[in-house]
């Protein structure tokens, strides 16, 4: 097996549950593409002459092959004996060095105290039981990126699973994903806080079954401070659609108290702009999912209103749902900010006003 010219010893197995097989999804590829790229950014972006990098959960070592184009020091972990057999294979084959573990990254990490430059958690499910190991391994100049596929709990097909794993409420409609992305943010910031070291979300997105995050993190206690800003709630008005970022009891357009809300969330940016800008720049042409993911997130990072979905809000407003490039065109024509999202391929991120969004796509409709 090979990914992006790099020779991988595993099994195409969905979770594996014998420790002879070793874990590597194909279908990861675009994950381990915007990772590589975003590490690549961030250590151009620092001043370090000993670049750190830790795969804390290796599998095959694909990641840690990739990242060895930028790393220093490289440093392999994985708990099962049969992974880091075939991650050394994969070293050799490759031509890669890099320093090899076979611990319990909790372990690990907790023993590298402030020592990583660039921690990947990439785990099956949730990586909460990760996060204080990950914040003690940072340091002031570090990057983060952390995988879940435990989107069920906070996208709300789970609320009780969701409450016990992340302290949050989910929400179970059109604004399910950017909720679910949201409270995982949270929950990564809230756990990093508690050591004083800040998590900044440079890229955050949700593809298919998985979320990804990640930032940069300092220890800053008032950058931390300034941050907590951030923790808040998310309000729908299940009457009209009309959402807020903050926790409300009444709908401030139609005065209904249908009502619901979603949280505590991530009420800020899920990523940074120029960040994910020099990233597309670093990403190669023939990386094409990619770079069309970048894109969309580059755009809508500007916007933090949560997205509209055209669909939903046409029915509601008993009206032909307009194409979604129209609506975004007519926004902008109004000087109005306005992206796609990566969330919903019929979303509508904008900063226009709840009452101009209804009469765009009413007008849209009917022209
Ligand atoms: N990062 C890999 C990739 O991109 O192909 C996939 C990693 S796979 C989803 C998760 C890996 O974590 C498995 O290889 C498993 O053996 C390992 N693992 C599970 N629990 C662990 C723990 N507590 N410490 C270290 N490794 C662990």
């Amino acid at each position: 097996m090979e990914e992006r010219g790099w020779e991988i010893f595993a099994s195409e197995e969905d979770e594996p549950d014998k420790d002879s097989e070793v874990f590597f999804n194909p279908e990861m590829k675009l994950n381990r593409d915007v990772s590589e790229v975003a590490g690549h950014v961030f250590h151009q972006k620092i001043d370090v002459d000993d670049f750190r990098v830790c795969d804390a959960l290796s599998a095959s070592g694909v990641r840690g092959f990739r990242y060895s184009e930028y790393a220093d020091t490289l440093h392999l972990n994985d708990i099962n004996p049969e992974a880091v057999r075939r991650l050394k294979k994969g070293l050799r084959s490759n031509d890669v060095e890099a320093e090899t573990f076979n611990d319990d990254a909790n372990t690990h990490l907790s023993e590298h105290r402030n020592f990583y430059n660039f921690i990947d958690v990439d785990p099956f499910g949730s990586f909460t039981r990760f996060l204080d190991s990950t914040a003690r391994a940072a340091n002031h100049q570090s990057f983060v990126g952390l995988t879940a596929t435990d989107n069920g709990p906070v996208s709300g097909s789970y609320p009780k699973v969701c409450r016990r794993r992340y302290g949050s409420k989910p929400l179970r409609n059109s604004l399910m994903h950017e909720t679910g992305l949201r409270i995982y943010i949270k929950e990564v910031f809230q756990n990093f806080a508690r050591f004083d070291k800040c998590f900044d979300p440079k890229i955050c997105f949700q593809h298919r079954h998985y979320s990804r995050l990640m930032g940069r993190v300092t220890e800053s206690k008032s950058r931390c401070n300034k941050s907590l800003e951030n923790i808040g709630y998310m309000t729908f008005c299940t009457d009209c659609r009309w959402r807020t970022l903050e926790r409300k009891s009444r709908c401030e357009y139609c005065s209904s108290s249908n009502v619901t809300y979603a949280g505590p969330l991530w009420t800020g940016s899920i990523g940074d702009q120029r960040f994910i800008s020099d990233m597309i720049e670093k990403t190669p042409e023939e990386w094409s999912e990619a770079l069309k993911l970048l894109e969309t997130l580059n755009d809508e990072v500007q916007v933090r209103t949560p997205f509209y979905d055209i669909h939903k809000m046409a029915s509601e407003t008993n009206v032909q749902a307009p194409k979604t490039q129209d609506t975004v065109d007519r926004l902008e024509k109004k000087g109005y900010i306005v992206s796609k999202t990566h969330f919903e391929s019929t979303g509508v991120r904008t900063d226009a006003p709840f009452e101009e969004m209804r009469n765009v796509i009413k007008s849209e409709s009917t022209s």
